[in-house]
């Protein structure tokens, strides 16, 4: 099952040195799911050959503009282009009020209905689950409410042994329940233990999304032992007050986070407009975690 990630946007605050500000297309078994909507976020998608069609599911994390400016270009296009499928939108009570605002002013009525899924910041919590993945909240230290997502892959049924089964003559009506851990009494008198006859399926894998924060302990639990984690670095670790100030991270801090809960890969983004070239992030970063990528635009890393 695929499960990756598409950087769309890197820089925080403002669009500067070809970086776009903050968003990310998660694609997991081919549903798409759009993690903040920076400006320029439907040129993006353009440029690296992603329909805007097949999101169908949006998380802003807070509303600083440059995680949402591009949400209502965004929901308008799909309109104009004919969309007639809901969409689930989950973000701050008041980006709905913002959006209504606007369509209302422009006279403008969507031929879909959005979802929309108020996230109450003060508290982690699960948002949304499907076949295919989970997604709780990540209660994130910033200047306004902010929350992190959460993505874990649902566990997938026991794979079956095939030549086994066909070997013993398992009719292949048992099969589903073999796959969902459930032993077998058969009618010719045969018990058929499912351990027998299947093995595990992979262990899910987590993708925790971090932007924007300063560093604080309080989310560490949730995001320990990501496989992927995303953490914004907007500054280097020579600003530490700077990053303070604005409840910012530096990359030297998101290097001690990525080893403190035990993460496996990390990205880091949401550079400052002050690093015209970003080397010194990663090396300062990779001082700390080895195993850590710049999240640039046109990127996909797998989970
Ligand atoms: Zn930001
Ligand atoms: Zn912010």
């Amino acid at each position: 099952m695929k499960f990756e990630v598409t950087i769309l946007g890197s820089a925080s605050a403002t669009p500067v040195y070809n970086r776009n500000p903050t968003a990310q297309l998660l694609n997991c078994n081919e549903r798409h799911y759009l993690i903040d909507c920076g400006e320029g976020t439907q040129q993006q998608l353009i440029k690296y050959g992603f329909k805007a069609s097949k999101i169908d599911y949006i998380f802003i994390s807070h509303l600083h503009g440059d995680h949402f400016f591009g949400v209502v270009g965004l929901l308008s296009s799909l309109h104009l282009n004919g969309r007639t499928k809901p969409l689930q939108l989950f973000g701050p009570a008041a980006l709905k009020e913002i959006i209504d605002l606007q369509f209302l002013h422009s006279d403008t009525h969507l031929r879909y209905e959005i979802d929309f899924h108020p996230i109450d910041a003060s508290k982690s919590e699960l948002i949304f689950k499907n076949n295919d993945v989970s997604v709780e909240t990540i209660v994130l230290n910033h200047r306004i409410p902010c929350t992190g997502f959460k993505f874990t892959e649902k566990k997938r049924l026991r794979k079956l042994v095939v030549e086994k089964l066909e070997q013993d003559a398992v009719p292949i009506t048992y099969y589903p329940m073999l796959k969902r851990s459930l032993n077998i009494d058969l009618p010719d008198g045969r018990h058929i233990e499912y351990l027998d006859y299947t093995t595990d399926s992979a262990v899910p894998k987590v993708y925790c999304y971090c932007s924007d924060t300063m560093y604080d302990e309080s989310y560490f639990d949730q995001i320990r032992n990501a496989d992927t984690l995303y953490h914004e670095a907007t500054f280097l670790h020579e600003m530490l007050d700077r990053a303070n100030e604005t409840h910012h991270t530096t990359a030297q801090q998101a290097a001690e986070i990525a080893t403190k809960v035990g993460a496996k890969k990390l990205l880091i983004g949401h550079f400052s407009s002050r690093y015209k070239t970003l080397e010194a992030l990663l090396d300062e970063a990779k001082c700390g975690f080895e195993n850590t990528q710049l999240a640039l635009e046109g990127k996909t890393f797998e989970i």
